[in-house]
């Protein structure tokens, strides 16, 4: 494969300023060029998007800026020898910082204060409500980048970690590691369920209302995977129950959220918009990624984090 156009697509606007982007990648081995609907592609064709466009197999190459590649039709850039490839790997500090936030927030009831402040209200909590993270226990889900983002900030705050991994095989600073068969046993004695796995056949609907029974009537359910992956009327059952007692919610099975969502509308559920893994440095994560790949083909190198 040799690159001769590195070709920026429009949709990379979606988590980050193309101008930024494309001047980051400036000093790369191949010109760089910002592209729209409508654009055609050849061999020698690096595509860099968000989102998928049929025209896109016809490159040589393809890289998702997002770490879930869910959206896009695999089976097709295989057919067409497509090489995919996706952007894991970088969003270990950004997702683990803001699922640690989370569980603090809810922890330290920092949520209800705001709430109250809005309304200029001087609230107490109950005297059984805050609590510390220090000594809970949290499930993670997924023990990839982002559940070792998390697992890492959750140990270093005195928590106990467990997970679940296909393979079962240990990971750092998670003291007991479960396989996916064990998911309700893994989940029933945690305060917080990290959900940190890709959105496949397997995982989708994976978070449903037995689930929701097994796990305790305390616990928070966190979601930075995919929205699929929970089944959100049963979320929303499970709430309205106190089969669980909260959530923090940065993905929807369908977004934007609907103004509609009753998700909204519970005090124990923050709702963000897809942004745990935001930061002002995105473009440079990228293009660094993109950089090592491009210097890859020129080496004859295979490709870091190929799907297929
Ligand atoms: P990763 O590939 O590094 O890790 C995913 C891990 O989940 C892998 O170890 C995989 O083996 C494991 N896994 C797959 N199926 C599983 C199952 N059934 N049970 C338990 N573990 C399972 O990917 P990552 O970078 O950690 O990202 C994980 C997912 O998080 C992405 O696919 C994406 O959908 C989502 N994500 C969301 C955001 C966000 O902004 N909210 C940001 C990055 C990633």
């Amino acid at each position: 494969m040799h690159i001769e156009r590195i070709a920026v697509d429009e949709s990379v606007g979606r988590v980050m300023p193309p101008g930024l982007f494309v001047e980051a990648l400036s000093n790369s081995d191949a010109p760089v060029e910002l592209v729209d609907e409508g654009e055609a592609f050849g061999p020698g064709d690096a595509v860099v998007s968000f989102g998928h466009r049929d025209a896109f197999v016809e490159a040589d190459w393809v890289h998702c800026v997002r770490a879930g590649y869910d959206e896009f039709p695999v089976d097709a850039y295989e057919a067409a020898g497509t090489a995919l490839t996706n952007s894991t790997g970088v969003h270990g500090t950004t997702v683990g910082e803001t699922v640690v936030a989370y569980m603090l927030t809810l922890a330290r009831r920092l949520h209800a204060y705001r709430d109250a402040q809005r309304d200029r209200e001087w609230d107490l909590p109950r005297y059984k409500e805050p609590f510390t993270l220090d000594g809970e226990r949290v499930c993670v889900v997924g023990l990839g980048t982002l559940g070792r983002g998390v697992a890492d900030r959750a140990a270093a705050l005195g928590m106990e970690v467990v997970g679940v991994r296909r393979s079962g095989d240990p990971v750092e600073n998670v003291s007991t590691v479960f396989t996916p068969d064990r998911f309700h046993e893994a989940i029933a004695d945690a305060r917080f369920v990290v959900l940190a796995m890709p959105l496949t056949e397997e995982t989708a609907g994976m978070v449903d209302a037995p689930a929701f029974e097994a796990m305790r009537e305390d616990a928070y359910l966190v979601n930075v995977a995919r929205g699929p992956v929970v089944d959100e009327d049963d979320l929303v059952a499970a709430l309205d129950r106190g089969d669980i007692a909260g959530a923090a919610l940065d993905v929807f099975a369908e977004e934007p959220l609907s103004a509609e969502s009753p998700l909204w509308n519970f005090d124990e559920v923050l709702v963000t918009p897809h942004v745990s893994a935001a930061t002002g440095k995105y473009h440079e994560d990228i293009a660094a990624l993109v950089r090592e790949n491009v210097e890859k083909t020129a080496a004859g190198d295979p490709l870091t984090n190929r799907v297929v």
